[in-house]
């Protein structure tokens, strides 16, 4: 290793020291509401970025080198320092941002929903929603998700997209949008046609929901609060009463059959409801190969173990990196991490997972989940309009609670034929408006990524499915996606293996 990658890695080392400081402080306050002194730990990583004599040591290696992999990580480096070195401005806003977000994800967090003045939790809602025949019931559970929009906005919610808008100006992009997709190695174009996509799908999604609705709900309309319960009648055996105290016993098993044994990593699970514990499910990426932590709420349904799987893909992931590539771990990227913990969390309706539960029906099983799956490709470009949503809050203008109403309506009914369905839409309670801005494309632009990495996998090793050869399958996935992810930016990553560029048809 040259000299200068020696000293990258040297900064890169003292900046995770930084961040796995931070990324502890984070899991007390989402998992208890105790914080300890997380914007202390910002400052502490803030100081060390704004130090001019590092700023300038990576610009140098920046500008001469002619390695690769030196550049790549330089370049991931300058992106971490730069914005700290633009004007005292951006440092100010950079600060405000950071205050405001944690404000504002600890009423996220603490907050608790109600029906008929009763404080439900956020599992209780998604039971009434998968299982209960009580259609009202089911509407106001649903209606319940909005309560939290009201303290999001008092507590400052429109205060922090104009604060993320006025760093964008202040940082010279266009808009905050096209700044983040850039820091991700992505672009607007990307996103160019989607809506057409999704117009013309919206024919096949209305006729399959007219279908429905009217074998389960005797009308013509599903409303939002009947998705979850038509899934549940196509497939009761998500709603499945499971002992969760033996969760770790089937996951471990499942993910043996890819050759990776769970016993010999460090992943915590908290996985039960608590007060002032957030009612998401997460996975805190502590340190590489060394801390993995996972948040979740699950109870008893068999349908709770998506979320483990999904969330125990990213643990595996943290310790499938190479731990001593600290700077080029910075540059993987989200969308392969949310891919990799989404095809694991797919394994939810596959037999390599739930043969474990279902040994005496396990041909009736089979059938629910093959007639869940017209529902699904019917919905498959549902997230679409989340993810604009997701972006226009930056790209439109925002000044009241009406505003960000209104743009929801729209999208909901242009996209996915969704009337509106009460005072106002629910928005506010999905955390990654707060915390994760222009995040949510991961998830889908992952689950294209999957449906491209199953194809080649299939073409390439003669199979029909992954679970014929699932070690095989595991070593195609680190060889193509994981050892090589953070050295590429995404879409360069995604042609080396597709062999053409990113595009929606793989899950049309
Ligand atoms: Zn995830």
């Amino acid at each position: 290793m040259s000299d200068q990658s020696k000293k990258l890695l040297e900064i890169g080392k003292e900046l995770k020291e930084l961040s796995v400081k931070s990324g502890r402080l984070g899991w007390a306050y989402y998992t208890t509401g105790y914080d300890f002194g997380i914007q202390e730990s910002y400052d502490k990583i803030t100081d060390y970025l704004k130090d001019k004599k590092r700023f300038e040591t990576v610009c140098a290696i920046r500008d001469k080198t002619t390695d690769t992999e030196e550049k790549r990580m330089a370049d991931l480096l300058f992106d971490s320092f730069e914005r700290f070195h633009l004007s005292d401005e951006v440092t100010r806003i950079t600060k405000e941002i950071q205050v405001l977000t944690n404000k504002l994800s600890g009423i996220l967090n603490t907050h608790r929903s109600h029906i008929d003045g009763k404080e439900v939790t956020s599992l209780e809602i998604q039971q009434i929603l998968s299982e209960s025949p009580d259609r009202e019931l089911r509407k106001k559970a649903f209606l319940a998700r909005a309560q939290v929009n009201r303290p999001m906005l008092e507590g400052g919610f429109i205060d922090l997209i104009k604060l993320r808008k006025e760093y964008a100006r202040a940082y010279g992009a266009d808009d905050y949008v096209s700044m983040s997709l850039e820091k991700q190695d992505l672009n607007t174009d990307i996103f160019k046609g989607w809506e057409e996509s999704v117009q013309q799908k919206l024919p096949e999604m209305k006729k399959v929901r007219e279908k429905y609705a009217q074998k389960y709900l005797k009308d013509n309309t599903v409303r939002p609060w009947d998705e979850d319960y038509i899934r549940g009648q196509l497939a009761p055996a998500l709603n499945t009463q499971v002992n969760m105290t033996n969760f770790y016993d089937y996951i471990r098993t499942f993910f043996a059959h890819f050759g990776y044994n769970l016993d010999d990593y460090n992943i915590t699970y908290d996985l039960f409801s608590r007060r002032n514990k957030s009612e998401w499910g997460y996975n805190f990426p502590i340190e590489t190969a060394k801390d993995s932590r996972i948040l979740a709420n699950i109870k008893d349904r068999f349908h709770e173990f998506r979320v483990l799987l999904h969330e125990t893909g990213h643990a595996l992931h943290s310790y499938l990196n190479d731990p001593e590539k600290i700077v080029l771990n910075m540059g993987i990227s989200g969308i392969i991490s949310e891919g990799i913990a989404n095809l694991f969390g797919g394994f939810l309706t596959k037999p390599l997972f739930y043969s474990q539960f279902f040994s005496d029906n396990l041909k009736e099983v089979k059938e629910q989940f093959a007639a869940l799956k017209e529902w699904q490709e019917a919905h498959i470009l549902q997230p679409v309009a989340g993810i604009l949503f997701d972006q226009r809050l930056y790209t439109a203008s925002i000044e009241n609670a009406e505003d960000i109403h209104a743009l929801k309506w729209s999208l909901d009914q242009n996209l996915n034929a969704v009337e509106p369905y009460g005072d106002e839409p629910v928005w506010a309670y999905r955390i990654h408006h707060t915390t994760h801005p222009i995040y949510l494309h991961n998830y889908f632009m992952g689950d294209v990524t999957c449906a491209m990495l199953e194809e080649t996998f299939k073409k390439r090793s003669g199979v029909e499915q992954i679970e014929e050869k699932p070690e095989e399958f595991a070593r195609f996935l680190y060889d193509e996606v994981i050892s090589p992810s953070g050295l590429y930016p995404y879409p360069e990553l995604f042609k080396k293996i597709a062999g053409e560029e990113f595009s929606l048809k793989y899950i049309l």
